[in-house]
Parts: C-alpha cells; structure tokens; sequence
C-alpha cells in the first residue's frame, strides 16, 4: 500500500461519504483510531468491499495502555469495525508512565493471535523503538508526523534498517505544504500542486502518506502522485528543509504551539 486515506476529524455522515469516496477513486488503506469515535461510519463505508481488500491502522489512547484496557479497546475496535483483526494496530502516543513489558507481551499476543497483523507506534522517537526491540515487542509498524515542514531523519533511517513500515501523518503539514515557496517552485516545475509534490517526497522516501480530505476532489489529486518523479537534487532540497522544521504541534506560527505533553528527546522512554 503506497497511500493512505487519514479520517481525523471526520465522524459520522460525514466520515462515511468521505471514506466511500476515498475508497472509490482508489485508497485502499484507512487510518483511524480509538480518539477519532469514528469505527461507525467507516464500517459502513467498507461494508461493501471484502475485508482483504482493505489495510486498517487504528490505534489505542494512552489512557488505555494497560494489557486489560489493551483487551478492552481492541476487543471495542474489532466490534464497532464489524471485523476479525486490524492490519496495524498501534499505541497512539507513549505513554512513559506506564511500565510498559507486560504491554509488549499482549500487543506481540494479540498478533500471534491473528487478533492484528502489525503492531506498532505512533508519535515516537528512534529511542522508543529500540527499547521496545529490546523488551522483545515485534514492532512493524512506525505511525510518525512526516512532511515537508519536518522530518525525523534518524528515525527514518532506523525503519529502513529494520524494515519497519512508516507511516507518514500530516503529510500535508495540515495545510501548511500549500503556502510555502520551495514547494510553489516545484509545483511549477513539475506541473503538480504542492500538496503533491509533499506527498511525492515522503513516498521516495518509502514511507505512506495519510493525507486526509472530504473534499472529493483533493482526495482524487492526492492519488495522482504516481506518474512523476522527484530529482534527487529536489529531494534533498526539501529534505534539508524538512530537516530543520520543528514539529507542527510545537509552532506557535500555525496556532498549535502548545507544550506538549510528550517528551520527545526522552532518553529512557518507559520506565524499566
Ligand atoms: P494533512 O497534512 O493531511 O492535511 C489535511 C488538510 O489539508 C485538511 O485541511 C484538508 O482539507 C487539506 N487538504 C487535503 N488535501 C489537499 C489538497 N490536495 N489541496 C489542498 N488542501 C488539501 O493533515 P490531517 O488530515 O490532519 O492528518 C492526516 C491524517 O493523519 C489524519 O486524518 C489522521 O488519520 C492521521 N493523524 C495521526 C496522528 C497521530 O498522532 N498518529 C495525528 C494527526 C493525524
């Protein structure tokens, strides 16, 4: 799967007749979540399609990483998504409070279970990753912020080496990619918006964009990524700029900049 169709806020009507559309131009893989409270409406959307033919990533809210409240959400998610097992499933954001082993030990259960195919993080650093490689987690599956505003270059470099999936969310840096001037430049150089020039980055990159829409035709436009190709001086153009952006949570600029809760640079990153 190359792209992903990302549903955050969407609920209700609204949710289904944007997954239904999304899933008729093409995107086969959905990415939702325990927060989202949207299960409803896209279990209508994908009713008429068979399961395999779907990817679905769903992730569990910190307040629920315990292996009992594990049991809970995922037993809640398979049962509001009318489904036998979910493609990814991942912890939403870390929760560094929490002894985190016995969380490992259910996650890597569930999947021998069939229960999930992946397991997974989300909103991580590379540090969190080898811990859990170290406390035995069979992580797949990486969900990060990844757009042309910011990037996390070590830990891409880290999915790579270990074959993990990376999953790129903002990948339109929520609307910000639209304004900025090396990607208008790109945009007239390669004939394609910015919003697919951002999403031509971060599928070089090997990673799956979660571009999300309920307008018909941006979800059409963000599809149309395949048929071009980023020069490597361009790549590495915008991968310098990427490189240097601060996280979109963090930037006062764009009217987010709230402190956040989760420590980034966190060297020990649950407590042992
Ligand atoms: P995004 O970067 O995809 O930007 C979406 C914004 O850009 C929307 O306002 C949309 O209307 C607009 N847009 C989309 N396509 C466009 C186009 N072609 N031209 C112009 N405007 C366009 O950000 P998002 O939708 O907030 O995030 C994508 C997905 O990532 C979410 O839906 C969610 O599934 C996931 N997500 C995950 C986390 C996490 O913690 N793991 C956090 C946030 C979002």
């Amino acid at each position: 799967m190359l792209i992903g169709f990302g549903t955050y806020p969407l609920k209700g009507s609204q949710c289904e007749k944007a997954v239904g559309s999304a899933l008729k131009l093409g995107y086969r893989m959905i990415d939702t979540a325990t927060f989202y409270e949207n299960f409803l409406p896209i279990k209508a959307a994908i009713s008429g399609y068979k399961r395999h033919e779907i990817a679905i990533t769903s992730k569990v809210w910190p307040d629920s990483q315990t292996p009992e409240l594990l049991e809970e959400d995922l037993k809640n998610t398979l049962k509001q998504l009318d489904t036998a097992y979910i493609d990814d499933y991942l912890l939403h954001w870390p929760n560094s409070r929490l002894p985190i082993k016995d969380v490992f030990v259910t996650l890597n259960y569930f999947k021998e279970q069939g229960l999930v195919k992946r397991i997974g993080l989300s909103n991580v650093t590379v540090n969190h990753v080898r811990r859990a490689f170290e406390l035995n987690a069979k992580i797949d599956t990486v969900q990060i912020e990844m757009n042309p505003l910011f990037y996390d270059p070590n830990l891409l470099a880290y999915c790579h080496e270990n074959k993990l999936i990376l999953q790129a969310w903002w990948p339109l840096a929520h609307g910000s990619v639209m304004k900025n001037e090396l990607l208008s430049r790109l945009s007239n150089k390669y004939k394609k918006t910015n919003a697919q020039i951002s999403l031509r980055w971060i599928i070089q990159h090997s990673a799956i964009p979660l571009p999300g829409s309920s307008n018909e035709h941006h979800q059409k436009e963000n599809l149309n990524v395949f048929d071009f190709s980023l020069s490597e001086e361009d790549m590495a153009e915008i991968n310098h700029m990427a490189s240097r952006g601060t996280r979109l949570r963090m930037r006062e600029s764009d009217g987010f900049g709230f402190s956040d809760e989760f420590d980034y640079a966190y060297e020990d990153c649950w407590p042992r």
